[in-house]
């Protein structure tokens, strides 16, 4: 046995406990890990801001159901990366961030691109430590990957010193860390599933709330069999979509203001009652609204509404214990139940409320006119990436998800610039599912050189950019006269060019008649594409029953 450096121990404890994919950006004093994760069969994906890599890295872990990992320089690359952990801790999915620093013999000297690194990281992380000894890596690398994955999934960050990168050890002194298997997965206790499912049945108003959670927790199978047997009607999170396809007879989504505000019970699984759900709070709910809570963090239970039902544990295991428990019971929502047909006939009334936008054919074009197309065009089994004001919450309403975890968008942080990470994540773990990102001008902004990246990989990522000039709302031509307002972006610009400069294909899109031939030959192209579609600068959601983050 001869002797292995810590950047070999590091990718190949990183390998053995399940982590496949490494986003990064290299340098000093980094460069050997991502070598030797090559090396040890890790796909190593080479981005260009690491902001964009730690979003990769999220957005990998939760479409493989492990921890993925991204790979930063010290000091400034760590401070970028650390976008990526807040936004992995706010939507509870996994993560390990490697981060490169100065060596520990020049702690305190001013070294360079010294930085308190573990110290920073820590509030954004279920898991921040320092390594401060070769042998000691692989126990550093399980319990990162086990607290990142264990329980309620978040980040985690290991800090890597340069002479511990390039430290030797001994093969022979080596402590190998055991394999981490599978999360455990805790049922709930027997006499809440039944309160439960009596909570269920003496609703008279009830509505099953479909999170990421349960996406998460690959429970797809298990709720598909509980709303087919319950008759129940559901409402899927933003990130929840298509864990039941969009178009179930049972869905509610497009009720979802009179579902909320008027169910009786709510069953809360996998989702929270933070502001994406109006905190379950009036005037978005009812104040006696009773609420039957699932979620595998206890402390969760009662946040901003007190749980009348709590069902601690993982979400697949839980909803086959309520399947189980649904054999004793002759129960199911009635078909005639009034408060199915008032939800079907709100549901009629919003899709003809948006009917004269979807049919407007004039130039520019509004959002809905451009979704149209866009709809229509979408592969069944398309991840699709949504990002921007109006550009995500209209595209959320309009593009439909019929499987599970094909929905990725800026989530519960309401991360702007997420997109290009997440496309690029999608792409590289699926690489026979078709990729579409629909990202507003300024949503692409953010980390627009990312572009390169799909190119350089040859990821044939089909790019929409809906451009009205302007973050939220646009402008249709920069000022001369006076100082442009603080929303304005260049009317017009030819984003699409940057794709083509980088050796994909473009496509600009004014006319709405141009715009189903350019997406056809956009999926056609057998590489990278981007659609870049003027948008009326003015063009907005249909009128609101409640302003934007209405409490
Ligand atoms: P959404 O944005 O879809 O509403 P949230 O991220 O707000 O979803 O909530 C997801 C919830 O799912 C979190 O409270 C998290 O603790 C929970 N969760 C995560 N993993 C599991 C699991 N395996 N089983 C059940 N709940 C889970
Ligand atoms: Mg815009």
């Amino acid at each position: 046995m001869g002797t292995i450096n810590g950047a070999t121990l590091m990718a190949r404890n990183l390998k053995q406990q399940g982590v496949d994919y490494m986003f990064g950006i290299i340098g000093f004093p980094v460069q050997g890990i991502a070598s030797a994760a090559q090396k040890e069969g890790i796909t190593y994906i080479g981005m260009r801001n690491e902001q964009s890599a730690s979003y990769a890295a999220h957005a990998a872990a939760y479409l493989t159901g492990r921890p993925q990992a991204c790979l930063v320089v010290s000091g400034p690359g760590v401070i970028h990366a650390f976008a990526g952990l807040a936004n992995a801790q706010q939507n509870c999915w996994p993560m390990i961030l490697i981060g490169g620093a100065s060596p520990t013999y020049q702690n305190g000297m001013g070294a360079f691109q010294e930085e308190r690194q573990v110290e920073l990281a820590a509030p954004y992380c279920k898991y921040a430590q320092g390594v401060g000894d070769v042998a000691r890596i692989p126990y550093y690398v399980e319990q990162a990957i086990r607290t990142s994955l264990f329980g309620r999934p978040g980040p985690v960050y290991l800090d890597m010193p340069d002479n511990i990168i390039r430290g030797e050890v001994d093969e022979k002194d080596l402590v190998h860390a055991a394999t981490v298997g599978e999360p455990p997965r805790s049922q709930a206790n027997p006499e809440d599933i039944e309160a439960a499912l009596s909570a269920l049945e003496s609703a008279e108003r009830p509505l099953v709330i479909v999170g990421k959670g349960m996406g998460w927790s690959r429970a797809e199978n298990e709720v598909r069999e509980f709303i087919e047997r319950t008759q129940l009607p559901f409402l899927a999170s933003p990130m929840g979509k298509g864990i039941l396809p969009d178009d179930d007879p049972l869905s509610v989504g497009a009720a979802r203001s009179t579902a909320l505000r008027e169910a009786d019970v709510v069953f809360l699984m996998g989702a929270r009652l933070n502001w994406i759900m109006h905190f379950g709070l009036p005037p978005r709910f009812a104040p006696d609204v009773r609420v039957v809570q699932l979620d595998i963090c206890a402390e969760e239970i009662g946040t901003n509404v007190s749980a009348h039902v709590a069902l601690v544990g993982d979400g697949k295991a839980i909803t086959a214990q309520l399947n189980r428990a649904l054999d004793n019971r002759q129960w199911f929502y009635p078909a005639e139940a009034p408060w199915r047909a008032k939800l079907k006939q709100k549901a009629a009334d919003n899709l003809e409320a948006v009917k004269p936008m979807t049919e407007d054919e004039s130039t520019p074009m509004n959002y809905y006119r451009a979704y149209r197309d866009i709809e229509e065009w979408l592969p069944e089994n398309a991840i699709i990436i949504g990002e921007g004001a109006n550009t995500m919450d209209i595209g959320r309403t309009q593009m439909a998800n019929r499987s599970p975890r094909s929905r990725l968008d800026a989530g519960t942080y309401g991360t702007m610039g997420i997109g290009m990470g997440f496309a690029i994540a999608a792409a590289v773990v699926n690489p026979d599912q078709p990729i579409v990102s629909v990202q507003g001008d300024s949503a692409f902004g953010f980390s627009g050189m990312e572009i390169e990246t799909m190119c350089r990989y040859g990821l044939p990522i089909k790019m929409i950019v809906l451009n009205n000039g302007g973050i939220g709302g646009g402008v249709a031509q920069l000022r001369e006269d006076k100082p442009n307002p603080p929303f304005a972006l260049t009317p017009g610009a030819h984003y699409e060019g940057i794709m083509e400069a980088m050796g994909g294909k473009g496509f600009y899109v004014e006319d709405p008649a141009d715009l189903r031939g350019a997406l056809i030959e956009a999926m056609a192209y057998d590489g990278p594409a981007l659609v870049n579609v003027v948008i009326h600068p003015k063009a907005g959601r249909k009128p609101q029953e409640f302003g934007w983050l209405t409490t």
